[in-house]
């Protein structure tokens, strides 16, 4: 995989993508890991989308996506607007005995895959997960169908 550039802080219009020093060979993708993504408003997102166009429009991936960015990306409509592939997503899972909370990362190809005009969507959420704590059955802290909505197909 090519490298992954980090995203970080509030984007707004005036995020500089300069910082990212991003040097995309011809028709290379592009990855970022957006773990550090506080917001993004619909001005920054404009504006994101006008710098991929001018590296040439890579296919654009994008790492370890927490949950607060994927609110803040639906809020915009995001991801279908950047036509982002999520490469890794963070659940979030609450212990209902002992409030233990636990983070667990799903990969693209692992644990999800997005709908395309050949294949549908696929989607495997762990089983069960126990607490770390007390090992009581944790509860998953998102709703699959809307929190994975981005894997369906959309022409
Ligand atoms: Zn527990």
């Amino acid at each position: 995989m090519s490298r992954i550039h980090s995203l970080k802080g509030h984007l707004d219009e005036l995020w500089s993508f300069e910082s990212l020093a991003v040097d995309l060979k011809e028709r290379q993708d592009l990855h970022l890991d957006v773990s550090g993504v506080l917001s993004v408003s619909a001005g920054g997102l404009k504006h994101w989308k006008a710098w991929l166009d001018g590296l040439g429009r890579p296919q654009l991936y994008l790492h370890f996506c927490t949950p607060l960015f994927f609110e803040q990306m639906n809020s915009v409509r995001g991801l279908q607007y950047l036509q982002a592939i999520v490469g890794s997503v963070e659940v979030h899972y609450v212990c209902p005995a002992c409030s233990t909370e636990l983070d667990y990362m799903m990969y693209r190809g692992q644990n999800f895959i997005e709908g395309t005009a050949e294949h549908r969507e696929s989607l495997t959420l762990p089983e069960k997960v126990s607490c770390p704590s007390c090992s009581h059955p944790m509860e998953p802290d998102f709703r699959g169908q809307d929190y994975f909505s981005f894997l369906k197909y959309r022409n």
